[in-house]
């Protein structure tokens, strides 16, 4: 039978990409929004934390099981910074064009430019469920002061991915899901509900 989830984001990408990936599951997966959840708060300083929350807070509003993520770049010049804080790296309301603008200038004397992309996806099969499933992924790269590419979106005109040369606004939708910190989770949390 169907197993019916629902993901605790509204976002129609991640719901396009983890729709692909989880499709042999036989799972269908559905928009907080289609059952009028509001965004949960993320007030904590870890992902798995914020994680959990938007999952156990989709669930308890919806009664089905719930799949949350939370991700952002962490840059290792700047002690992991902005981490947990990279949609509001720059401040409200929430900009990529001013968030990399301060990470770019953050890093204008570092020598060191190196960052990675973590996400972690937490799925939880009742509000209070004791074991929640979780898995995560890293994709290292650095970080570049010239914009290059059109596609994704957040920091990725400004994440170069040294063994291709190519920043992962130059990758299309398909070579990202191959490679990013989402995809290698989503891959992770495939293996662990198979
Ligand atoms: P959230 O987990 O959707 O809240 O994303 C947190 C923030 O991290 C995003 O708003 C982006 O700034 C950044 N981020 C996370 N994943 C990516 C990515 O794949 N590309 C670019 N930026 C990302």
């Amino acid at each position: 039978m169907t197993k019916k989830i629902v993901l605790a984001s509204n976002n129609q990408g991640k719901l396009n990409e983890f729709r692909q990936i989880l499709a042999p599951l036989d799972i269908s997966l559905h928009a907080q929004a289609e059952f009028d959840v509001p965004e949960a708060e993320e007030p904590f300083h870890t992902f798995v934390e914020n994680a959990l929350t938007k999952a156990r807070h989709a669930s308890r509003l919806t009664g089905l099981p719930a799949l949350a993520d939370d991700s952002g770049i962490c840059v290792n010049a700047l002690g992991g910074a902005p981490g947990v804080f990279s949609a509001r790296y720059a401040g409200e309301p929430k900009s990529d064009q001013r968030n990399n603008q301060r990470l770019v200038q953050a890093l204008a004397d570092k020598s060191d430019k190196s960052a990675y992309y973590y996400c972690v996806l937490v799925l939880v099969r009742s509000a209070d469920d004791p074991q929640p499933v979780i898995a995560d992924g890293v994709w290292e790269g650095e970080i570049v002061d010239q914009p290059r590419g059109t596609n994704g979106f957040g920091y990725d005109p400004y994440f170069l991915i040294p063994a291709l040369q190519k920043t992962v606004a130059e990758l299309d939708a398909k070579e990202k899901n191959q490679l990013s910190h989402r995809g290698q989770a989503l891959r992770v949390l495939f293996e662990k509900l198979r």
